[in-house]
C-alpha cells in the first residue's frame, strides 16, 4: 500500500511539474500578448466601423429628414395659393349675383362681358384642377419619400445591431485573452496587486498608452512589473522580457539577472552625472521609455556564454543589443526591445 501512495505523489508531482512547464513555456505567453494585439485591433477596427455606420446613418436620416420637410413645404405653398383660386370658384358657383354672368350665355344673350367672365370662370376650374393635381403629386411624392425613409432606417438599423453584436464579442474575447495571459504571468511570479494593477499595467493594449507619456515620466501603474523584484518594462516589453527570460532559464537554471530596466528622469539623471559618457542624456534614454534592461549574472560580460546565448536567441523575442552598446560606449549588459524584430509565430 505505501507503494501505491508513493507511485500516486510521485505521479501528481510529476503531472504537476508538467503543467509547470507548459506554464513557463516562453513561446505560449508571447503567443498570448500577440492574440491580446490582434483581438484589441479587431475590436478597434470594428468599433470604427460600427462608428462610421452610426455617422452614415445620421447622415442618412438628416438627408431623408430635409428632403420630406422640402417636400412639405412645397405641398404647403402649393396649398395656399390654390386657396384664392378655389375661394373665388365657389363663389362663383355658390352666389346667384356672381352667375348673372352666366345666365345669359345660356338663354343665348350673350356679349364680350359674360364671354370673358366665362372664361375667368373656365381658366379658375383649369387652375383649380392643375394645383389639386399638383397637390396630390407632391403629397403622393412625401409618402413615397417617408416610406423610403422607413425602409432605410430599418435595414441601416439592422446593420448597426449586427456591428454591435460583432463590437460585444470582440470585446468578450478581447477581455478573454487579456484575462488568460494575465494569468499566466502570475504564474509566471508577476505580482497583481488587489486592485489588479499589475493585470492593468501587463495588458499590452496599455504599451500604446504608455508611450504618450514623455522620457522618464511614465508613471508607475502604467508599467508592468518583472519578475525581478523592483523593475519594470512597458507592457510589451515586459512580456517579451519575461518570455526571454524563460527561455534564457531553461537554458542557465534562472532567470535573467537584471539591475536596471525603467529608469525615470530622476534616476536616469543620477546614472549620467554618476557614469557620464555611460548613460544617455536624461530625457533620451530607451530606460526612460521602458524599452531597455542592463543584465547581469553573465550577459554583462561580452562573449561570456550568456551574452553570446543572448545574441543567438534575444531577437526573436524582439529584444536585442544595439550596434552602439558593442563600440560606443561599450555597454555589453544594455539591451533594447523593439516589436517589429520579434519572429515568434
Ligand atoms: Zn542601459
Amino acid at each position: 500500500m505505501p507503494g501505491r501512495v508513493e507511485a500516486d505523489v510521485r505521479q501528481r508531482a510529476a503531472t504537476a511539474e508538467a503543467a509547470e512547464a507548459a506554464d513557463r513555456d516562453p513561446a505560449k505567453l508571447t503567443q498570448l500578448r500577440k492574440q491580446a494585439e490582434k483581438s484589441a485591433q479587431e475590436l478597434e477596427e470594428a468599433t470604427k466601423a460600427l462608428e462610421k455606420r452610426r455617422a452614415g446613418i445620421a447622415a442618412a436620416e438628416k438627408e431623408l429628414k430635409a428632403k420630406l420637410l422640402t417636400l412639405q413645404q412645397a405641398e404647403r405653398r402649393l396649398a395656399e395659393s390654390r386657396q384664392p383660386v378655389a375661394q373665388m370658384v365657389e363663389l362663383v358657383y355658390q352666389q346667384p349675383g356672381m352667375t348673372s354672368g352666366v345666365a345669359p350665355f345660356l338663354s343665348g344673350d350673350s356679349d364680350a362681358g359674360t364671354l370673358r367672365s366665362m372664361a375667368n370662370v373656365s381658366q379658375m376650374v383649369t387652375e383649380r384642377q392643375a394645383s389639386v393635381e399638383q397637390v396630390a403629386a407632391l403629397a403622393k411624392e412625401s409618402q413615397r419619400v417617408a416610406a423610403e425613409a422607413q425602409e432605410i432606417r430599418a435595414s441601416n438599423l439592422l446593420a448597426e445591431a449586427q456591428l454591435s453584436a460583432e463590437v460585444d464579442m470582440l470585446r468578450k474575447r478581447s477581455d478573454k485573452v487579456v484575462k488568460s495571459l494575465t494569468q499566466a504571468l502570475v504564474k509566471l511570479g508577476i505580482k497583481v496587486d488587489k486592485v489588479g494593477k499589475a493585470a492593468f499595467s501587463c495588458n499590452p493594449l496599455r504599451a500604446a498608452t504608455a508611450g504618450n507619456y514623455p522620457n522618464g515620466l511614465i508613471p508607475t501603474a502604467m508599467l508592468c512589473p518583472l519578475q525581478q523584484k523592483g523593475h519594470s518594462l512597458r507592457a510589451d516589453a515586459a512580456i517579451a522580457f519575461i518570455s526571454l527570460s524563460e527561455a534564457y532559464r531553461r537554458q542557465f537554471g534562472r532567470p535573467i539577472c537584471v539591475t536596471d530596466a525603467y529608469r525615470n528622469l530622476a534616476e536616469q539623471q543620477s546614472v549620467y552625472y554618476r557614469r557620464p559618457g555611460f548613460a544617455a542624456v536624461p530625457g533620451r534614454s530607451n530606460h526612460g521609455l521602458g524599452l531597455a534592461v542592463d543584465l547581469c549574472g553573465g550577459v554583462e560580460r561580452f562573449r561570456s556564454a550568456e551574452f553570446v546565448w543572448m545574441e543567438r536567441n534575444s531577437k526573436k523575442f524582439g529584444w536585442f543589443h544595439p550596434d552602439w552598446a558593442y563600440s560606443s560606449p561599450f555597454e555589453p549588459w544594455h539591451w533594447e526591445y523593439d516589436p517589429k524584430i520579434d519572429t515568434l509565430p
